[in-house]
């Protein structure tokens, strides 16, 4: 696009945000162009709970559709859109409310624990919510050693948190199928450029490739670490986009991406142009019954209650 089309669209998407009293959530993967827009970035939960905090009128999701159904579900009073309607999440559509409710029947004594990664309607059915960052803390703090354990829907996050607790977990099989693209030998092969930079990958990925990590990382984790870290490169394994925000945090290190193959369509969908249709227009409205709401916001709201009691015992 010519810059200056690019500056029109900018000022225009800033006028109508104000006119609107909107806030603008930019997820990490979303292309770079839109990144520069938003009021906050970063990853799905955090972005929800930062958009309940503001006294915006209307919330506009640059990411999926669960990541928007979040934020309503954290905001109901709230008008939530996403850009474009059909962005949404492989892995969240790998798991429905039906397939869920058959294999509670199944295990009528399991607890349910689902990643931030699912539909309202999933959400609805379980008992804890978890993100990437905090899933093997709420696997040994949400529950004890007899419990059986219904962990849905991501197999590689479920087999890493199992594999760092004693928790009995029965894992659901859906997967991401852009971090399954990142492959171990493209970290050997990268290593052989860069022997000394800092491998790290985020928990979507596959075992073999959390092996051969130093670090096994959320989004938001990735940002910090890279910040306070002394190593000066970093082979990133996550969505590729994610080298964007890390590189323009730490300017003087250096990022490169496992595998230029991690591109998440989905996430690909929004642009500028959308953006700015979605807010003249008022489009597409996320809506959500009231009673999906509050049931999905029980798991949710544990999860907070674990990380509030986690980071009081931290202070
Ligand atoms: S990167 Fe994977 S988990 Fe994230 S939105 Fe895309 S398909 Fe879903």
């Amino acid at each position: 696009m010519e810059d200056y089309l690019m500056d029109d669209l900018v000022s225009s998407i800033a006028k109508l945000k104000k006119e609107r009293n909107a806030v603008i959530l930019v997820h990490n993967y979303q292309l770079p162009e839109v990144q520069d827009v938003a009021d906050f970035t970063g990853d799905s939960l955090g972005l929800s709970i930062e958009a309940s905090n503001t006294s915006a009128d209307v919330i506009v999701f640059c990411g999926v559709h669960f990541m928007a159904e979040t934020a309503k579900i954290l905001s109901p009073q709230k008008t939530v859109l996403i850009p474009d309607s059909s962005a949404g999440c492989p892995m969240a559509d790998m798991i429905t409310r039906d397939q869920l409710k058959d294999l509670k029947k199944q295990h009528p004594n399991a607890k349910t624990i689902c990643y931030v990664n699912t539909s309202a309607d999933v959400k609805a059915e379980c008992d804890y919510c978890c993100t990437s960052a905090n899933a093997v803390e709420m696997l040994e703090k949400a529950f004890d050693e007899n419990d059986e354990i219904l962990f849905v829907p991501d197999k590689y996050l479920a087999s890493y948190a199992a594999s760092r607790t004693k928790r009995q977990v029965i894992i659901w099989q859906g997967y991401c199928p852009t971090h399954a693209k990142i492959l171990p030998e493209y970290i050997l092969e990268i290593k052989k450029d860069h022997p000394d930079a800092k491998v790290m990958v985020h928990p979507e990925c596959t075992g073999p490739v959390i092996q051969l990590a130093d670090e096994v990382l959320s989004t938001s984790g990735m940002l910090r670490y890279a910040k306070k870290s002394n190593a000066k490169e970093f082979i990133v394994g996550t969505e590729v986009e994610m080298i964007y925000p890390l590189s323009k945090q730490n300017p003087e290190k250096k990022f490169y991406p496992i595998t230029d193959l991690a591109v998440c369509p989905n996430m690909k969908k929004t642009n500028l142009q959308k953006l700015e249709i979605s807010l003249k227009n008022m489009v597409h409205e996320v809506v959500l019954s009231p009673e999906i709401i509050s049931q999905a916001k029980k798991p949710i709201e544990n999860m907070i209650k674990f990380r509030d009691q986690a980071q009081l015992t931290k202070k």
